[in-house]
């Protein structure tokens, strides 16, 4: 599933090769993924052009010359790919978009995902998107910021952080590695730690997230033009990697409950 490295990488690719470009056509093949008909879609997004495409946490954001916004979420997971000529456009997709340049792309959902328009009128108030926290890629995202964040909460931490409106951007995938990193169990309490754990918290999340961007994002997932990232298992400190040792203190890894998730902790690193 992608989570903010993918995203941030693929909305920049998409914001490099795209800007400029003037909207020909949409296909929508799954209307429920639309917000709107299909035809009224066509029709206020035709001979738009794109100025600025941004990411707001998992979120894609293409803005129009005309007042408009698309918002694409990649759900469970998508294949986004571009394509400048006809023969190489995917044959598999839910949403075809072909610029006047002919060159375009299409979007295969793994499961449900979102492709919607917005005007700039509800853009803010859009509730899909309104509430949703500062990324830790955004340079307002300061130990300054994330501390103040947390202060006065109880919550446990991991509950937390999947918390899109608290902190965006982060999923289970980088999850594990980030708490190990700042030698956290899952349930601890916000309340319970100190400045210098959420000092560690802080640098484990860019740490991690930084450490995936480097390397090309994950390796499962597919960029704008069908590259596969490099950040592979072999990355993984503790995630996904039941029953191996800790590589910090050889202990062996475990796979806890975690209300709805399951979670990957070195049972010696990460007491509760
Ligand atoms: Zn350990």
């Amino acid at each position: 599933m992608a989570e903010l490295p993918e995203i941030f990488k693929l909305a920049g690719q998409m914001r490099d090769t795209l800007c400029g470009k003037t909207i020909q056509s949409i296909t929508l093949l799954q209307e429920k993924c639309a917000n709107i008909p299909p035809d009224e879609f066509q029709n206020r997004v035709t001979n738009a052009r794109i100025m600025d495409i941004r990411n707001k946490g998992k979120w894609i954001i293409t803005e129009l010359h005309n007042g408009e916004n698309i918002l694409l979420s990649l759900g469970m997971g998508a294949d986004v790919l571009y394509f400048n000529n006809e023969k190489k456009q995917a044959d598999k997709y839910q949403v075809k978009v072909i610029f006047s340049d002919g060159s375009g792309y299409t979007i295969r959902f793994w499961w449900f995902g979102k492709y919607m328009l917005v005007s700039d009128d509800e853009l803010a108030s859009e509730p899909n998107i309104k509430d949703i926290g500062i990324d830790p890629f955004d340079e307002r995202f300061t130990l300054d910021y994330f501390s103040s964040l947390m202060k006065g909460k109880k919550t446990q931490i991991k509950s937390f952080l999947m918390n899109q409106k608290n902190v965006s951007g982060i999923g289970n995938m980088y999850m594990h590695d980030i708490l190990f990193k700042a030698r956290l169990h899952p349930k601890k309490k916000i309340s319970d730690m100190n400045d210098d754990e959420i000092k560690l918290l802080y640098t484990s999340i860019t740490d991690v997230l930084n450490l995936s961007l480097e390397k090309g994002t994950f390796a499962y997932e597919s960029d704008f033009f069908g590259k596969k990232g490099g950040y592979t298992m072999d990355y993984f400190l503790v995630g996904y990697k039941e029953n191996q040792p800790c590589p910090v203190c050889g202990d062996t890894i475990v796979s806890i409950k975690t209300g709805s998730t399951t979670s990957y902790i070195c049972p010696t690193c990460q007491k509760l």
